[in-house]
């Protein structure tokens, strides 16, 4: 492995210094360094546009970003905190199950025991073009997509465009349906992005999947407190029953009034370059008979689905998925 320089920032403005004073060379916040240490560096994962880190500069250092707290109506949780202290939190459990259930969806106990939540946020596309030394794709600089004439089976059915990626991150997906927003931390000052706005796809710029610039990173996660009575659904269809990436997820957060579809987000992981909202499907059900028209609000995500060659299976599978999850999320 290549050698780089390691700094254990205390506080949000020297980490924020590091980067800035490394810029020329090129360096990387890291949170649990499952991805960045354990799989990108190690594997020499590199190209034009993606140069190995000459500096890592650890986050889990500072106190700040470690740690969940409630106040005014909503809940916030540092970056650097680990998967597992979200999923063992009892306000997250209580209020937000659906934060809970995905967190304890992703990787092992191992990996989640070390791997923060910012870091899983963040982490880089799983695409076996992008991970593999033989592929210079776009990703890394190159000028092609694999997946467009390779095995795709496991790629963007909606929303590929140069790049045919699905984003990795089941903690994202939820955060989404959540109406999350992220604290961003960078040489400009601080500023808060709502996850509506924060992932960003291939045609935006193909060598990132999100608004952060190279001296920035995310300091906090935010969620408001649901209305009362609101349902959430989480379901992560894997290729196999150990831990695995999603083939597709999706998480549901609405509300309901005498069997009708109030308001709520429907959310989709493994299906494209950025967690999906699901727009077409919450149109459809506003104001509707959830029971009696689930089947035909799922059905509307193949108006927008463009599979390729190998997965319009997940078509299918994404429309099943969300009915399902409508129409089993239970009460929190
Ligand atoms: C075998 C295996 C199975 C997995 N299965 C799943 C799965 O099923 N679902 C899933 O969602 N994930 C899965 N993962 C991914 C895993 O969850 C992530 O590797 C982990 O959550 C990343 O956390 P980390 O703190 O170790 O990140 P790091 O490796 O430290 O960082 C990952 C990336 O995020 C950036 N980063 C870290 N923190 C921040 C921050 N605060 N702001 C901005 N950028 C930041 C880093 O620069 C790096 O590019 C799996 C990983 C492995 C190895």
């Amino acid at each position: 492995m290549r050698a780089f320089e390691l700094y254990d920032a205390t506080s949000i403005k020297e980490a924020v210094d590091l980067l800035k004073a490394n810029s020329t060379k090129t360096a990387r916040v890291v949170g649990g360094g499952s991805d960045l240490v354990g799989g990108l560096m190690k594997d020499w994962v590199h190209g034009k546009g993606l140069a190995l880190p000459d500096v890592l500069v650890d986050i889990t250092t500072i106190k700040e970003l470690v740690g969940i707290s409630e106040s005014g109506g909503s809940l916030t949780i540092g970056a650097a905190t680990t998967l597992s202290d979200v999923i063992d939190h009892k306000t997250v459990q209580d209020k937000f199950s659906l934060l809970s259930q995905a967190a304890l969806s992703v990787a092992s106990p191992l990996i989640r025991n070390f791997g923060t939540l910012g870091g899983n946020i963040n982490q880089r596309p799983r695409c076996w073009f992008f991970r593999g030394e033989d592929f210079n794709c776009y990703k890394k600089g190159g000028d092609f997509c694999y997946a467009v004439t390779g095995d795709n089976r496991y790629h963007a059915i909606i929303g590929g465009e140069l790049c045919y990626i699905v984003h990795p991150s089941d903690t994202a997906t939820a955060l989404l349906a959540l109406n999350a927003t992220a604290k961003i931390a960078g040489t400009g000052g601080e500023r808060t992005v709502s996850f509506d706005e924060y992932f960003t796809g291939p045609r935006v710029d193909v060598l990132r999947e999100n608004v952060l610039k190279p001296t920035e990173f995310m300091t906090h996660v935010t969620i408001p407190n649901p209305a009362s009575g609101t349902k959430f659904g989480w379901t992560k269809l894997k290729d196999r029953q150990v831990y695995d990436f999603a083939l597709i997820s999706v998480a549901a957060v609405f509300t309901v009034s005498g069997g009708n579809w109030q308001d709520g987000r429907i959310t989709l992981g493994g299906v494209s370059p950025v967690p999906y909202r699901a727009k077409v499907v919450e149109d459809f059900l506003k104001g509707k008979d959830i029971k009696a028209t689930a089947k035909q609000a799922a059905a509307q995500i193949r108006t927008v689905a463009r599979p390729m060659s190998l997965n319009s299976y997940k078509v299918d599978l994404a429309a099943g998925l969300i009915e399902r999850t409508i129409l089993d999320a239970p009460e929190e």
